[in-house]
């Protein structure tokens, strides 16, 4: 018992407030030994975090904004903004700063196509959003879904100008995970000192008219279909709040169960699962893949125009992969992107140019020869809690949501 309980603790200091696993090999104990364990270890763990995260910010000097590159994928159905210039607000995390603090200004979107914004494991903090058609978020949008925290974060999105909010719970969002009793039997290893959290409100949060009127649609193994504009495309997305296990978080499932849990997955546009596949922007920052070896399987049959994941903070990146019918609708193995250059990512799809600033540009996308029949997919892991080799630069820390962790724009033509 012992070594496990070590095992935690060690768990908990690498990651902080983040669930991110920092090895595929950690296999989370069964729920029912998990449940013996001390609550108070995990909520010291992570309240000295957060106390460490407020000083750094206090600390930091404004951003200079140097060395700053603007950087795109194209493709001719698809373009991605992965950086852009921008300077953040320094004090990212005050509901005051959205009104004062503009969104970064990035081409139009071409006509006839849609605009969506991506953004992941946002864990309570709130900031400006580049605007769009559709917001995507993938989970954790609290750190252990608190009523308190559920306030602030539907606040913050129905604050926000997108006609449509598709989010998601990740493991983080505990209250959610109500299904066979789970918060009522785990709440004491979070929630001790809080109390148990009302969760039919934080449900209402989410689902009740106020959030409707917004545009938030919450789904939990769900799929919705929407237009962004009447009478136009019409787009499907599911969404999934689950992730692999580990140390018997919410919408944890053992990775024997993987297989079963995608299959429920239907073709869609759009896909939203919390954790992201094997292989495919899930590497930790202690150098193992800890994503879902099923979804990626998965993900070769269901093709969507978008697979946007989350959970692993440090492999935020984006990529757009051709799937190629002669090779067996092979899935990309890909990590961190080319911009930030942490590992040489493959980014040889023929008709992909990852575009700098500065670059001409001019009608690429539309010169491509006819692509009609060719399916790709734009894969997304938009994770905003600056975490690994990219949340320091010219020795300072990232703040949240800032350059290296922005929301990603996906625009997709109809
Ligand atoms: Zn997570």
């Amino acid at each position: 018992m012992f070594g496990r309980f070590k095992n935690i603790r060690e768990g908990f200091a690498k990651v902080g407030p983040s669930s991110s696993p920092t090895s595929k090999k950690v296999i989370s104990p069964p729920l029912g030994s998990t449940k013996t364990l001390s609550s108070s270890t995990m909520t010291s763990a992570s309240t000295s975090r957060a106390v460490e995260m407020e000083s750094e910010r206090e600390d930091t000097p404004e951003h200079e904004g140097d060395g700053v590159e603007t950087a795109q994928l194209r493709s001719p159905n698809e373009r991605v903004y992965l950086h852009y210039s921008w300077t953040p607000p320094s004090t990212p995390d005050t509901l005051a700063s959205l009104i004062t603090i503009e969104a970064p200004p990035l081409p139009p979107k071409p006509e006839g196509w849609t605009r969506f914004v991506c953004i992941s494991d946002t864990h309570s903090m709130t900031f400006p959003v580049p605007d769009g058609d559709v917001l995507l978020h993938s989970g954790d949008l609290t750190n252990t879904g608190t009523l308190f925290d559920f306030q602030k974060t539907t606040t913050w999105l129905m604050g926000l100008p997108h006609r449509h909010k598709i989010i998601i719970a990740g493991n983080h969002d505990l209250t959610l995970h109500t299904d066979d009793g789970w918060y009522d039997n785990n709440y004491d290893r979070w929630h001790w000192t809080k109390g148990k959290q009302d969760v039919k409100a934080i449900r209402r949060l989410l689902t009740g008219p106020e959030a409707n009127a917004a545009g938030i649609v919450y789904l939990q193994d769900e799929d919705y279909e929407f237009q962004t504009v009447d009478g136009g495309r019409i787009w499907s997305v599911y969404g999934s709040p689950w992730s692999p296990a580990f140390f018997g978080w919410a919408f944890n499932y053992p990775r024997e169960e993987g297989k079963e849990l995608v299959e429920g997955f239907p073709k869609v546009d759009i896909l939203l699962t919390h954790g992201p596949a094997f292989g495919i922007f899930d590497r930790t920052r202690g150098g193992d893949d800890a994503g879902c070896e099923d979804l990626r399987s998965r993900l070769t049959e269901l093709r969507p125009r978008i697979h946007l994941a989350g959970h692993i903070h440090e492999a935020r990146g984006a990529h757009i992969h051709t799937w190629d019918p002669q090779n067996n609708y092979e899935a990309p193995l890909v990590q961190y992107d080319a911009v930030m250059q942490d590992y040489a990512p493959d980014l040889e799809d023929e008709d992909l140019n990852l575009v700098l600033e500065g670059e001409d540009v001019s009608g690429d996308a539309q010169e491509e020869e006819n692509s009609e029949g060719v399916e790709r997919t734009v894969f997304v892991n938009a994770a905003n809690y600056p975490a690994g080799k990219r949340a320091n630069k010219a020795g300072r820390a990232i703040r949240f949501g800032e350059y290296g962790f922005q929301p990603v724009v996906v625009d997709l033509k109809d």
